[in-house]
């Protein structure tokens, strides 16, 4: 199991190092058994690098350039995140695709850049409400991963993580239902199976979208579920811990 935060564009420098604590002093235990990341915003990376060090809460990045270096002003590319102890890289965050026009091949572009920085990244997918009405939701997913994945070779199931995240459910308070995410979670897995073999039948499969300390277990009893993505939660670190304790249980 994995449970990953994504701060998104919260916190300021202190708040950010209260909680990269606290996510280690409450999640101590538990991330013996489940791995735990956060995903802080750029600019705190390296000062939560250091908060922490030592403890087993691994770190991750919201997005990335695919290029290694350039002209792309504002930009940050993949050797700058490797180089501040990331091991995460979020890439094709509906956010991204939504307000940023981030296409299928673009996300993909960030997915080999990321593993070829050595890192794993976060591949996000997920259809809107307006596509799963229209009964489009695996049609959508399958795009989104075709295009995604192009180009990529897998050899290890850890070099990949793919975070289903349904967009009506992000931020929204509304969940997917334990069933409806197994569906979209089996079909993934086949879909990567089917593309990587067994690399891809073992390739996580996290769970995002409006994920709370009183649906985790649900969700994360469900067989294809492999941990969580989590957002507005992740903020508290007492309802991430929660959520992660929730993980250590229904994967035990
Ligand atoms: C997310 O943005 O990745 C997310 C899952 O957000 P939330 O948990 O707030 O729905």
């Amino acid at each position: 199991m994995l449970v990953a935060g994504n701060w998104k564009m919260h916190t300021d420098r202190d708040e950010a190092l209260r909680l990269a604590a606290e996510v280690v002093r409450r999640t101590e235990p538990e991330a013996r058994a489940v791995d735990v990341a956060v995903c802080p915003p750029f600019v705190w990376l390296d000062a939560v690098r250091e908060r922490l060090h030592g403890s087993r809460v691994a770190l991750g990045a919201q997005n990335v350039h695919p290029a290694a270096s350039g002209a792309f002003t504002g930009e940050v590319a993949p050797p700058m995140l490797a180089a501040l102890g990331c091991r995460y890289v979020i890439v094709g965050h509906s956010e991204r695709r939504q307000h940023f026009g981030e296409s299928d091949a673009f996300v993909g572009e960030k997915v080999r850049a990321v593993m070829g920085a050595g890192m794993v990244p976060i591949l996000c997918v997920g259809e809107t409400l307006a596509e799963r009405d229209a009964g489009e939701a695996e049609a959508v997913v399958r795009r989104q991963l075709d295009g995604a994945l192009d180009g990529v070779t897998l050899d290890e199931a850890e070099a990949l993580v793919v975070a289903y995240e349904p967009v009506w459910a992000i931020g929204t308070g509304r969940t997917a239902t334990p069933e409806q995410a197994q569906a979209v979670h089996a079909f993934i897995r086949e879909r990567l199976g089917a593309r990587f073999g067994a690399a891809g039948r073992g390739v996580r499969l996290l769970y995002g979208g409006s994920v709370k300390p009183d649906n985790a277990a649900d969700l994360f009893a469900q067989p294809d579920l492999d941990g969580g993505l989590i957002g507005g939660a992740s903020l508290d670190a007492e309802a991430f811990a929660a959520i992660v304790r929730a993980a250590q249980q229904t994967g035990a």
